[in-house]
């Protein structure tokens, strides 16, 4: 009798697990390049214990039998539906896409039906009642049964594998659904404050470009030294600077870059609380603020961005996870100069830069570098083909610079660029590769400064302070005071010393 009991259990979980694969989980793996054999086994074996700490979630779930029947299959449908973006068009579920689903009018909401998916969720809604109607009469669980235990186990492993790989579940469908969820409720970590008071500035013609890049260390720069020629437009250029020498402790954008954007210094301990935005000055300041982004909204610098007078996310479901994400040159379609309008601006363009998975940064036509990586998999590509990749996405990044330096050269105002990336990337140093693993290769960002023969015109003093400033090891936070001072501000108080304009 027990061991029929036993029998109909393992059934019914591995039915059911089958079902979840086919319609939910298998979406979150669908689009990875696998590359080689093993790669495949690896993210095969990831699957595997994803699955099975899916096990242990459900089969305690399922202990409490009544509600289990009812509200399983309405979670399932409500799951599968969403898991059909992520099939389709390679959608990340993050705080974005939850914020997009809960803020979202009625109306959008009902022109992102279609068709197909209908049909995916009929399809999921009929195979659910279809099981549950088939196992009715069976035994699905029991804290008597061995495989309680087993389900134990499975929560145990969702939880050390959490501990010993940061996210490597949780970025997964179903689990990404909850976690972002929460995330989307969690207050936010940065305060930021009011400016009262009027802010002045005499200045009433200049535009200044801001790119924030993602990912590049300065090392990789040809302008910088490297022997590779990762800058062969920006080499080019007359006005352009190249600070080799910026530091930053923080490794990950959503640390990196409210102390970027703010006056948050890098020294300072209680570092969210009680910032002022760089926009919010400015705001102040009767500068039009513009924030073009190609990264989704982190909560850490949500506000900041939402500091800006208009903003603009270009391809916000697209998560740095994606394979389908809009290339950085796209921004530049809802870039224009507005020459025509008398008074000063600041528009800032965030890129996905050189974010892994490196190669789909890139349009082919900036694969100089070769062999290149084939498989998400880090360890089954040679040192050499991820440093190919990674220089590539370098090299695109001079073209969208160069690009935007020729537009802002046609512009009547006195045009300013400053380009600093958010943080490094660690290249295989101590057998340590991307970022965010709090290594010295990942703290110095490429920075760069480029300015308009008209800005020179009129500040001859400010550039010359910049150039001499060019070789200074400088921190990450003489952005916020130098942009302040070349916006020549008044009755707000900023540490001019740190400007590389003064
Ligand atoms: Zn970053």
């Amino acid at each position: 009798m027990e061991k029929l009991k036993l029998k109909q259990e393992i059934k019914f979980h591995f039915v059911l697990h089958i079902l979840m694969a086919a319609f939910i989980t298998i979406a979150s793996y669908v689009h990875l390049p696998f590359g080689s054999f093993k790669g495949n086994l690896i993210y095969f074996a990831h699957f595997l214990l994803l699955h099975f700490s899916l096990f242990g979630f459900i089969y305690i779930f399922s202990l409490f039998h009544k509600i289990f029947r009812v509200l399983f299959p309405i979670i399932f449908v409500m799951v599968t539906s969403l898991s059909f973006w992520v099939y389709t068009q390679d959608l990340t579920i993050g705080v974005g896409m939850i914020q997009a689903i809960l803020e979202t009018n009625l109306d959008i909401a009902i022109d992102t039906i279609s068709f197909q998916l209908i049909l995916f969720i009929l399809f999921s809604t009929g195979c659910m009642v279809l099981f549950f109607r088939f196992y009715r009469k069976s035994k699905i669980s029991s804290i008597k049964s061995p495989l309680f235990l087993i389900a134990i186990l499975g929560v145990s492993t969702f939880f050390i594998i959490e501990n010993y790989k940061f996210d490597a579940f949780k970025n997964r469908l179903p689990y990404n659904i909850y976690f972002n969820t929460i995330k989307y409720f969690d207050k936010p970590n940065i305060q930021l404050k009011e400016v009262h008071q009027q802010v002045f500035t005499n200045e009433e013609n200049v535009h200044i470009v801001l790119v924030v890049g993602e990912s590049v260390r300065a090392d990789h720069l040809s302008l910088n030294g490297y022997a590779r020629n990762t800058n062969p437009l920006l080499s080019q250029q007359k006005n352009l600077i190249s600070f080799s020498k910026v530091f930053t402790p923080f490794t990950f954008t959503a640390q990196s870059l409210p102390q970027i954007l703010t006056d948050i210094s890098i020294d300072d301990k209680e570092r969210y609380k009680d910032a002022t935005s760089l926009y919010t000055v400015l705001n102040k300041a009767s500068f039009a603020t513009e924030w073009i982004g190609n990264q989704s909204l982190e909560k850490s610098y949500k506000d900041i961005i939402y500091s800006n007078t208009s903003k603009l996310i270009i391809d916000q479901f697209h998560s740095f996870l994606s394979f389908k994400k809009e290339k950085d040159l796209a921004l530049l379609d809802h870039f224009s100069l507005d020459d025509s309008l008398v008074g000063n601006k600041i528009s800032t363009l965030h890129m996905i830069g050189s974010h892994w998975y490196y190669n789909t940064r890139i349009t082919s036509d900036f694969g100089h570098f070769r062999p290149i990586i084939t498989s998400k998999y880090l360890y089954s590509s040679t040192k050499e083909a991820l440093i190919n990749s990674y220089d590539n996405t370098l090299v695109y990044l001079d073209n969208f610079l160069n690009v935007v330096i020729e537009k802002l050269k046609k512009s009547s105002k006195k045009t300013v660029l400053i380009y600093i990336s958010d943080h490094g990337e660690t290249l295989g140093e101590d057998g340590k590769w991307l970022h965010a693993q709090e290594h010295e290769a990942s703290k110095n960002p490429a920075m760069l400064v480029w300015f308009s023969d008209n800005f020179e015109k009129r500040y001859p003093l400010k550039i010359r302070q910049m150039k001499a400033k060019k070789k200074d090891s400088i921190t990450t936070d003489f952005l916020f005071h130098s942009v302040l001072d070349l916006g020549n501000i008044e009755n707000f108080k900023y540490q001019k010393e740190q400007s590389i304009f003064n």
